[in-house]
Formats: structure tokens, sequence, C-alpha cells
């Protein structure tokens, strides 16, 4: 299973690239081990050309080094931190992408003004706290923020987007459509005032996307 998901967890770093979600070696994504208390997670600072599956780290849910001939990402504090208090997530995903880290730069939530916010975000996605990297703060942020919302991405004040889901693929997913719709809704904001979506139908939205759409 470790040597599966370091497989997945290369390919997905791929994506942010792709996607043109990072810059230089900034951004992350780890995924949970199933029934076990351990992760994986991307080394820190090496260039995404060099990230191969034997290039992952695996750490413990308090960020030890259990597998891995480099350092885990400066990020793992605040990954550990979302697996050990969110069961239910089983990927992680971290970026500095640039519209969505513009909104986290004003501090403003982007409104769900969109179906495709309604569907994967379930409403407005909301602004965690500024949290300085060293210790527990931003794993802390990013929970408490996620509690008390549908959405799977949180903005962290003057810093960026962490998103999460069942797997990494899925945490991946939200980031990429995270950035996609945080770029309209700053287009929109340009041009007006967008209208809002009523509450009744971001429900439905929502609850038709999260358990009838695709295959
Ligand atoms: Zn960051």
């Amino acid at each position: 299973m470790i040597a599966e998901l370091r497989v997945r967890v290369a390919a997905l770093h791929r994506e942010l690239t792709r996607y043109g979600l990072v810059s230089w070696t900034a951004g992350n994504v780890s995924a949970r081990v199933p029934g076990e208390d351990l992760m994986v997670i991307k080394p820190s600072g090496v260039s995404y050309d060099d990230l191969g599956p034997e290039s992952m780290v695996v750490t413990d849910l308090h960020g030890r080094l259990v597998d891995g001939d480099l350092a885990p990402s400066s990020d793992t504090a605040a990954h550990a931190y979302v697996y050990r208090h969110l069961p239910e997530v089983g990927g992680v995903a971290h970026t500095h992408s640039p519209y969505a880290t513009a909104w986290a730069a004003r501090g403003e939530p982007i409104p769900c003004v969109l179906t495709m916010i309604a569907d994967e975000f379930g409403g407005d996605i909301p602004v965690g706290p500024f949290a300085l990297i060293g210790d527990d703060s931003i794993g802390r942020g990013i929970v408490e923020t996620l509690r008390g919302s549908r959405s799977p991405a949180v903005l962290m004040r003057n810093h960026g987007p962490f998103t999460v889901g069942q797997d990494a693929r899925a945490a991946v997913k939200a980031a990429v459509l995270l950035e996609d719709v945080a770029r309209t809704v700053h287009f929109a904001h340009q041009l007006g005032t967008p209208a809002s979506i009523e509450a009744h139908h971001i429900d439905h939205l929502y609850a038709r996307y999260q358990n009838v759409y695709g295959q």
C-alpha cells in the first residue's frame, strides 16, 4: 500500500505544475495510509522535475520520519494535524495558486456565485486565520475552519489554500477547481457585483454533485 501511495502522490504533484498552481518548490500533496497512523508526503525543497515515487517521504501523524531518504515538506505538521483531527480526510493538498491566494491576501471568502462552487464547495469558500509555520497553528486553523463548512478548501489568511478530500486525488481536484473559480469570480468582481445563488439551490446542487454526478 505504501509503495502504491508513493506512486500516486508523486504523480499528483505533476498535476500541480500542469495546472499552474505552484512556483519553484512551493506546494505539496499528502495521502493518509489507510488503517495506519502514517502518511506519504512530498520531501522539502526538491524540484518538481525530480519528484518520483522514491523521493516521497513516509511520516507518522506527528510528522516524524518513518521511511525515506529526504526531509519531509515544511508543511508536514499541518498535514499531520489535519489527519489527526479529521478522520474522514484521506488526502491534503497545499499550494499558493495565484488567484486563490489573492483572495487569501485580502482575507475575503470566495462567494458562492457559480454552480461549480455550489457543486464542489457547497457554499462560500472560507478564510482561515493568519498562522505562522513552526507549530500546530496552521493545522488548527485549517481544522477549525473546515469543521464549520462543507467546503473542502480553506483560504489561510495571507498565505494560501489548503484542500482536503477522501483521498489525495480528491484534495488535488479541489485545489484545481478552487483556482478555477477564484479566477472567474475575480473577473466577475472587476465587472460589478456577482449575483448570488439562493441557499436552497446551493443545497440542491451540492447534494446532486456529491451523490449522483459522475460514473
Ligand atoms: Zn504555503
